[in-house]
């Protein structure tokens, strides 16, 4: 009899899913308690991708049409944000670029799946 691994069939909860596309429902402060997503977050008033979504409605920059590359936005595309990126290897703009092919649902199952906060740095995807 075939066993099931819990982690090929996690489902994603697409309300995890942060405005700038990092998956909330991998990260430990989410898992340990100490933090209920971003969008729940009344501490990440800071964030301006964050304002910016909720302000024009959009679940995640992946909803934007104003710039062709999310790159180009400045809010999105910021000091601290690729700081951050380097320092954890994240890829954040490949996370918006995933959104947008496999759709939100799609996204948090991949994630979960995987138990991926974010797309790493320097990884092929073909
Ligand atoms: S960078 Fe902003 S949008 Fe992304 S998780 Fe943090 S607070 Fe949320
Ligand atoms: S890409 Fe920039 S302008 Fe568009 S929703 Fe995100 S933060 Fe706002």
């Amino acid at each position: 009899m075939a066993t099931t691994d819990p982690t090929q069939t996690a489902q994603g909860d697409p309300t995890l899913v942060a405005f700038c596309g990092l998956y909330c429902g991998a990260c430990p402060q989410y898992k340990r308690g100490k933090c209920p997503g971003c969008a729940e977050n009344q501490k990440a008033g800071w964030c301006k991708i964050r304002t910016c979504c909720q302000d024009n409605g959009y679940a995640t920059c992946a909803a934007c049409a104003q710039f062709a590359q999310v790159t180009d936005c400045k809010k999105f595309d910021n000091v601290m944000s690729r700081i951050f990126g380097f320092i954890f290897r994240s890829d954040r703009p490949a996370n918006i670029a995933r959104i947008k092919a496999v759709g939100v649902e799609g996204y948090a199952d991949e994630m979960a799946r995987h138990g991926r906060q974010s797309l790493r740095r320097g990884k092929r995807r073909d």
